[in-house]
């Protein structure tokens, strides 16, 4: 990946035709957004009239919750909250983060030190980026992962080291095959479990050696939990934050997007060590002003809900789960049951490649997927479909699957397709 990295860098360069409108290289460099492609892609399938099933975001279906939206009605009529906010957010929702977490996780953190309002995780983990990598700074990234998890190091000039993640390794980084001279030289490790976009979830003892491993090799851990509490069947997500000594080391991203439908609302946090903190506070002190104070009173009833409510959502991505890939294995697919998340991690059929996989699909059926190299190379062979739609939209994009002939064949390879 730093050497594709440079080459795209250099491709860029070349490709410019230099002149004072020309963005900074920080910009010209960055490969295209493959979802903003996507978006052109659906455009030109919703102009030639297709009926288009999208499941290629990570965006949420639902509404956010009734409470959430009441009291930022209420908030909104109160004058107090239509100033600036706070830098560093407001008290209130920074106490509504830690007692969440207390909660949660039975992890005590200092409200005004170690939790940070975020505008959206992906603000964050960009910003954290530009705050902590000095240009030629040499950071860890998983492929696949989740684009801001690179894209953040690569505007800060750093050098992506990839970790690739193996569906032989149940998609967890492979901590053995790091090179120690990396290891060594490594300043960022960024990381996520329950993964996007695999759907792969990690023991308790992943976390345990990664702390170790950081510990070791001095490296400030950044994990994205951003799946806290999408998850199925009993299973309970770990935070990072509960392994003894992970504090000193690390900090944890989350969001209100997903849990809580809200990804157009733009509330995560992060929290964590102190000293990481103050770094991204200090940094976005000079960028933004944080979120609307509305919002933050808003985000305050989301972490406080009662528990019924993360349930029903829970139950619901299950049930779209179990569907998808009760239906899909009529169509030749073997997909594991997820843990987490609310994607599956479907492989190509043999001999296609993602985007022409992806883009075959959208063609033939008009359902959006989104092709796996999307988050790295070593995504290529699978495509990510997201659970956003009912199940009887699913049951509609599995019968145009059908009737398209698209299935997965081990039989492709036996006819000897290269
Ligand atoms: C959806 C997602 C986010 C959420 O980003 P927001 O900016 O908070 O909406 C962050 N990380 C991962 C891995 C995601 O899938």
């Amino acid at each position: 990946m730093a050497g594709v990295v440079h080459l795209v860098m250099e491709n860029a360069v070349k490709a410019m035709s230099l002149n004072w409108l020309t963005p900074a290289g920080r910009v010209s460099a960055l490969p295209p957004y493959v979802f903003a492609r996507l978006d052109e892609l659906k455009a030109r399938a919703r102009e030639q009239g297709l009926d288009l099933i999208d499941l290629g975001m990570g965006n949420p279906d639902g509404p956010a919750p009734q409470p959430v939206i009441e009291a930022a009605i209420a908030a909104l009529q109160n004058p107090a909250n239509h100033g600036y906010p706070p830098f560093e957010g407001t008290a209130n929702f920074r106490r509504a983060i830690t007692s969440w977490y207390r909660r949660r996780y039975d992890v005590d953190l200092n409200p005004d030190s170690e939790a940070l309002p975020l505008l959206g995780s992906k603000e964050g983990l960009g910003h954290l980026a530009l705050a902590y990598i000095n240009p030629g700074d040499l950071v860890l990234v998983p492929s696949p992962a989740y684009p801001a998890h690179f894209r953040g190091p690569v505007i800060a000039g750093g050098k992506i080291h990839n970790l690739i993640l193996k569906p032989e390794n149940d998609w967890l980084i492979d901590l053995g095959a790091i090179p120690d001279d990396v290891a060594q030289k490594a300043k960022i490790l960024y990381f996520n479990y329950p993964n996007n976009p695999t759907a792969a979830t990690a023991p308790r003892e992943f976390f345990e050696d990664i702390v170790a491993f950081a510990r070791k090799h001095e490296i400030l851990l950044v994990h994205d939990l951003c799946y806290a509490e999408l998850a199925f069947d009993g299973y309970q997500p770990t935070s990072l934050l509960e392994i003894p000594g992970a504090k000193e080391i690390s900090v944890e991203f989350h969001t209100l997007s997903k849990t809580y439908n809200m990804a157009g609302w733009r509330v995560g946090f992060v929290v964590g060590n102190s000293q990481v903190i103050q770094g991204l506070r200090t940094l976005k002190t000079n960028l933004d002003y944080g979120i609307f104070a509305v919002l933050q009173t808003a985000a305050e009833t989301a972490l406080q809900l009662p528990d019924l409510y993360v349930s029903e959502v829970q139950a619901r991505y299950r049930r779209r789960r179990d569907f998808l890939i009760e239906g899909l294995g009529q169509l030749g697919w073997t997909v594991p049951k997820t843990k987490a998340t609310m994607y599956l991690w479907v492989p190509c059929p043999p001999g296609e490649g993602s985007t022409d996989f992806a883009l075959d699909v959208l063609q033939k059926t008009g359902v959006v997927v989104t092709p796996g190299n999307a988050f790295g190379e070593a995504g290529e062979g699978y495509v990510r479909v997201s659970l956003i739609a009912e199940c009887d939209r699913l049951g509609e994009a599995l019968r145009r699957f059908k009737e398209a002939g698209i299935r997965y064949s081990a039989e492709a390879v036996v006819s000897g397709k290269e």
